[in-house]
């Protein structure tokens, strides 16, 4: 029963109904618009209330701020560079391509900012055990590279199939120190391992901090995570005025659980005159089980304790999700991203796993640079609209990761025998 509850239930109406309406995002903390919320069991209502505090707190003291900065800059490596792809630029013969390059980010993608930041966070409560979820491995390493620089317990919870998948990344947590703990049940994949931490921290709240990876789950995570990355779209709205004084005709990110894309699109959503794209995972086909575009084959609907755009059946039951790229292939989406969608602020689209094989192929040779696959999503869209558009046209993309965690996939997938 208790897995039932953490994995999926209908919202109750009148919470429903009360939350939403125009002005649900101001009036209700934790909403975007009729999305977010807290869809977890009582048990755990105690701990997302002090977390929530503890947060609000630490954004009004300059030292936790102070010190975040800091280790973003000496120890993540930020500012991240705001590249000019001229080759693939001149290639296209259409808009100016910009990336933003995240992918030189220590552990080699964005997530590092906010494992930092909620590190920071859990050392301020006191609390020395941290759990986490992981699918492909990214989010696992970025937790036990920051439970190692602050001397913190880790456990992560790993679908036994991902472990298979991505021996690798299971070795390099347990090298940082790391507890892997396998989990087999359903799917043995990211949501089997989320819905397994959810039960750790019920039993383990009081000395135990959850590390979530994106901005999903119950509020305050998805406003929470979200805020650890907006740096990168503070950064890059500067960068941008910087190099072409003047700001970017779109804004490109891959869309998982949304985080780098929200990081990428925050500082930009008063900027009307740019537009916010968002790339999800078209996989191999557009039935059911085939994708992971939430916005394509979803529907609005509770899971994992946020009510969001959701990939699933005509009797509400999760559907299986596929994508070439691990790290895009879940069956729901940051709820502010479902507000955002739904008041046409932002724009959704799909990359299908060929697109994303051929744009890393094309973003390799034109600009020697290795994109995660995730990323290579974004890239795609990018390749797709560039050459229709004007030459004094800006496409800034979020280069989310780099590609060497790809690499075994990208051998199986690609045949470049004298290619
Ligand atoms: C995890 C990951 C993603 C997907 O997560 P979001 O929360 O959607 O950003 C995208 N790119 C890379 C490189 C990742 O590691």
């Amino acid at each position: 029963m208790e897995s039932k509850t953490l994995e999926r239930s209908r919202p109750e109406a009148d919470e429903a109904t009360v939350t939403s309406g125009p002005n649900a995002t101001a009036a209700v903390p934790g909403r975007f618009g009729a999305y977010g919320g807290r869809y977890v069991p009582e048990t755990l209502m105690a701990a997302l209330h002090e977390l929530d505090a503890a947060y609000a707190e630490a954004q009004q003291d300059p030292s936790f701020s102070k010190e975040l900065a800091d280790l973003l800059h000496h120890y993540a490596g930020r500012p991240t560079p705001l590249y000019f792809a001229a080759r693939l630029t001149e290639m296209l013969g259409g808009a100016r391509i910009y990336l933003k390059r995240e992918d030189l980010l220590h552990t080699g993608a964005h997530k590092i900012n906010n494992c930092l930041g909620q590190g920071l966070l859990a050392r301020r409560m006191g609390k020395k055990r941290i759990i986490a979820e992981t699918g492909a491995g990214q989010h696992g390493v970025a937790t036990a590279t920051v439970c190692a620089l602050f001397g913190m317990e880790c456990i992560i919870y790993m679908g036994e199939e991902d472990m298979r998948r991505q021996e690798l990344n299971v070795f390099r947590m347990r090298l940082l120190g790391a507890e892997v703990r396998g989990v087999s049940s359903g799917s043995a994949t990211l949501k089997d391992a989320i819905n397994e931490a959810m039960r750790d921290w019920v039993t383990n709240v009081r000395t135990t901090h959850y590390l979530l990876g994106s901005v999903l789950g119950a509020h305050p995570y998805p406003t929470m995570v979200r805020d650890f990355h907006r740096v990168i779209g503070i950064e890059a709205r500067r960068q941008i005025l910087e190099a072409e004084g003047r700001l970017p005709s779109a804004v490109l990110a891959c869309v998982g659980g949304g985080s780098n894309a929200i990081g990428a699109f925050f500082e930009f959503i008063p900027d009307k005159d740019v537009r916010l794209i968002g790339v999800e995972a078209g996989g191999r086909g557009q039935a059911l089980g085939e994708h992971a575009s939430r916005f394509q084959g979803g529907s609005p609907g509770v899971l994992q304790g946020t009510y969001s755009y959701v990939l699933q059946d005509d009797a509400g039951q999760i559907s299986n999700t596929h994508s070439v790229s691990a790290g895009l292939d879940y069956a729901s989406v940051g709820p502010e991203h479902a507000a955002l969608h739904d008041s046409g602020r932002a724009e959704y689209v799909a990359a299908s796993d060929a697109d994303a094989l051929n744009a890393t192929l094309k973003i390799a040779r034109t600009e020697g640079i290795l994109p995660a696959l995730e990323s290579a999503h974004a890239i795609a869209e990018a390749i797709r609209i560039a050459p229709k558009m004007n030459r004094d046209d800006i496409l800034l993309v979020n280069l989310s990761g780099r590609g060497d965690k790809d690499m075994g996939i990208l051998t199986r997938e690609l045949n470049l025998q004298g290619a």
